[in-house]
């Protein structure tokens, strides 16, 4: 159980993990399967996104019985379907989960009913501190302390579930006190901040996402995380990156399946293939057994634990590009026609292996991490 949690509702108390598990599967099957391919193409399911939430979807990890392996499990059920919606599902739970780790008790108990209910959409600004952390780049977000708040300007390249009401949350470098930034969340609704539309992505076009440009925009207090972000940082950091296992398991255990389709009239020619459906099926059991495990002490402090989170992380998405491109050899060239959707998981793939921590980061983590 976790430290901070959402008084449950009625609704979500009654609710059982197994019960909440089941209506995912049910919305992504008569909802999410159909709508893939437009979302795909750049359409953004807030609709679909808020019958998750009516669900409880993104509430898992905050009940008082709240397990993040249960979050993980239900994101893995959407990203089976789709991963631009279960990256989105990943936005909606890691802000639920920076709401749930801040010691801004009076803002999570605003906020985090709303974020669970769906009342609230958002996500994470954090790829760009995630990096600045480890000497990558420098903070792009810069604030000044004023009376009640911050006043803050920069420009960040790419946040994602976002919309006009929406929220995320970001940090910023404060002005003479540098290495001790700031941690809060940024209203999209304020007329300081403007959601500029991306160039096209290879997929995820529908994830709402933007560059947020943030000019002299001023964040009261109450909208404050840590006004020193790096104990928070360091609590919430295991979770943020646990959480992302569930686009992997997803979008590996439809690869599975895309295999297993073609088995039938192909697999006299594809068992010359290196990665058979046996080895697949091991190697997503091994990465969730890990991942579980992991989970069961997200504010595990020690650099031991935060190796192995790394490790798990980077296994992942490694693991995801091999199995996108083993469907994709399986399938042959049905799955190379551009309305199936064997090639639009080979796409995804590299995105699970590129959002931040992307894959190169992880290397250097573990490279500097100390063994
Ligand atoms: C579809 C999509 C959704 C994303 N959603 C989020 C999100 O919700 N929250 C979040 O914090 N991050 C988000 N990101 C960023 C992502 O997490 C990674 O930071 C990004 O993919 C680059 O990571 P990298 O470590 O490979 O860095 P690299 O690509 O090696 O370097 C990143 C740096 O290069 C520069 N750069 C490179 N290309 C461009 C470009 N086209 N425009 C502007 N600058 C550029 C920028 O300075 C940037 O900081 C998203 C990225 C994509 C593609």
């Amino acid at each position: 159980m976790l430290a901070a949690t959402l008084a449950p509702s009625a609704t979500l108390a009654e609710t059982a993990p197994a019960q909440v598990l089941a209506a995912v599967a049910r919305i992504c099957a008569a909802d999410l399967a159909p709508a893939a391919r437009a979302i795909d193409e750049g359409a953004y399911p807030a609709d679909i996104l808020r019958k998750l939430a009516g669900v409880g979807a993104f509430g898992l990890h905050a009940r008082a019985d709240g397990a993040l392996t249960d979050a993980i499990e239900a994101m893995s059920v959407v990203s089976q379907t789709c991963v631009a919606t279960g990256f989105m599902a990943w936005c909606q739970n890691t802000l639920a989960w920076y709401l749930m780790m801040s010691d801004n008790a009076a803002l999570r108990a605003r906020l985090l009913p709303k974020v669970v209910a769906g009342d609230v959409l958002g996500g994470t600004g954090l790829s760009n501190p995630m990096k600045a952390f480890f000497g990558i780049e420098t903070l792009k977000l810069r604030g000044t302390r004023v009376a009640g708040g911050y006043k803050v300007k920069g420009l960040l390249p790419w946040v994602s579930n976002l919309g006009p009401d929406h929220y995320f949350g970001a940090v910023f470098a404060l002005e003479g006190r540098e290495g001790n930034p700031v941690m809060a969340l940024i209203d999209c609704a304020d007329p300081a901040v403007t959601l500029k539309p991306c160039e096209p992505f290879l997929a995820m076009d529908g994830t709402g996402t933007y560059a947020v440009q943030v000019r002299d925009l001023f964040i009261p207090d109450d909208l404050v995380l840590a006004h020193e972000a790096m104990p928070l940082v360091k609590k919430m950091r295991a979770g943020f990156i646990l959480l992302q296992a569930g686009m992997a398991f997803g979008l590996m255990r439809d690869c599975l399946a895309l295999m297993g389709e073609v088995e039938g009239q192909l697999g006299h020619v594809n068992r010359y293939l290196p990665m058979q459906p046996g080895d697949l099926a091991g190697e997503i059991k091994a990465l969730e057994a890990e991942v579980m495990e992991l989970c069961a002490t997200p504010e595990d402090p020690s650099t031991g634990y935060f190796r192995r989170v790394v490790a798990a992380r980077l296994a992942a998405g490694d693991a995801c590009v091999a199995a996108a491109n083993a469907a994709m050899l399986h399938c042959g060239a049905r799955g190379y026609v551009a309305a199936h959707r064997c090639q639009r998981r080979l796409r995804e793939s590299y995105f699970v292996a590129i959002v931040t921590p992307a894959t190169k980061q992880l290397r250097l983590m573990l490279d500097q991490l100390p063994a």
